[in-house]
């Protein structure tokens, strides 16, 4: 009975306090953003880079609501009810600048990597906190991958889903299931209605297929129920290429052991060579003399007749 009179004591203490936030990299760009008129999706994405740069950009872009960082330490970024410039080309549901009606929460770490367990709770208190402020469903917590889209370019002759994969394995069962949500988009509103089309299979797969390739990773994290505390260990790290040392050229590639495993062309795109490692760190992408690690690779690098490098296996 005391143990129970304890657990509700400690569930009206949740409820009744706003998650802690810090407000050290407040955007200085807050008293020009205008207040965002309607609030129904919470966007949710990865920062693709360390904790410290990525705040200080967000903070001085004015590019999110919030950044929640490894240790989940919540940073207001931009004031809640204000428009943040976080989805770039967006669309859902037909529905033009997903900025205008939505909130965007960054979190640091990668699209396709685990996140530390402390992060995953922090992140959802926080999305918790905002659907009850906004009358959020589950569903309406989407990732970045699942709005964005990319504008007809030399390899997709129209309109695409697929522009960037970010914030891509809040999609996943495994991981919603940690971050309370029961429900997911089954399915893309806008590739259904032949607003847009799928330009990266994969991300589609992830988002809306059975594609959970992060499951096994998490089915060891069990969350006690009710009180955001867990007993379980930090879920184990997915082994992930430790490849710091970036080749300076062809010939240095070649002498570390790496060979060259396709070309980059429209009907040959990076994931299309190399897989999942398509952005791995120990992934090259060669073109005119540069040299490109493929964990920075994006849009903007992305040309015909690059050259594709791993680790030679023999
Ligand atoms: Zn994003």
């Amino acid at each position: 009975m005391i143990r129970f009179i304890a657990i509700l004591l400690l569930s009206l203490a949740f409820t009744a306090n706003a998650v802690p936030v810090v407000t050290r990299y407040r955007s200085p760009k807050n008293p020009e953003r205008r207040v965002r008129e309607k609030t129904t999706l919470i966007v949710l994405h990865t920062t693709e880079a360390p904790a410290k740069g990525s705040l200080r950009h967000l903070s001085e872009r004015g590019e999110c609501h919030y950044c929640v960082t490894e240790d989940g330490t919540v940073y207001q970024i931009v004031d809640r009810y204000r428009v943040a410039f976080h989805a770039g080309t967006s669309m859902w549901n037909g529905k033009p600048d997903v900025d205008e009606f939505s909130v965007g929460i960054e979190c640091v770490g990668y699209h396709d990597k685990t996140m530390p367990l402390a992060q995953l709770l922090a992140i959802r208190e926080l999305v918790k906190e905002l659907q009850k402020i906004y009358s959020i469903p589950d569903k309406c917590v989407v990732t970045h991958s699942q709005v964005a889209y990319g504008e007809p370019n030399r390899w997709q002759k129209k309109k695409h889903r697929g522009r960037k994969r970010c914030g891509m394995l809040f999609a996943m069962p495994s991981v919603r299931r940690i971050l309370g949500l029961k429900e997911r988009q089954k399915s893309d509103p806008d590739v259904k209605a032949r607003r847009l089309v799928v330009g990266d299979k994969l991300l589609s797969n992830v988002l809306y297929g059975k594609t959970d390739t992060m499951r096994r990773a998490y089915d060891s994290v069990k969350l006690s129920s009710g009180q955001g505390k867990t007993v379980a260990t930090p879920p184990p790290k997915r082994p992930t290429a430790s490849f710091s040392y970036v080749p300076q050229t062809i010939r240095e590639l070649r002498a570390l052991g790496f060979e060259s495993i396709g070309s980059v062309s429209k009907d040959s795109l990076p994931y299309k060579i190399a897989g999942d490692d398509w952005n791995a760190p120990d992934t090259f992408y060669t073109i005119r003399s540069r040299v490109i690690p493929g964990n920075v690779l994006n849009d903007k690098h992305v040309e015909d007749g690059m050259n594709v490098w791993r680790k030679s296996k023999r």
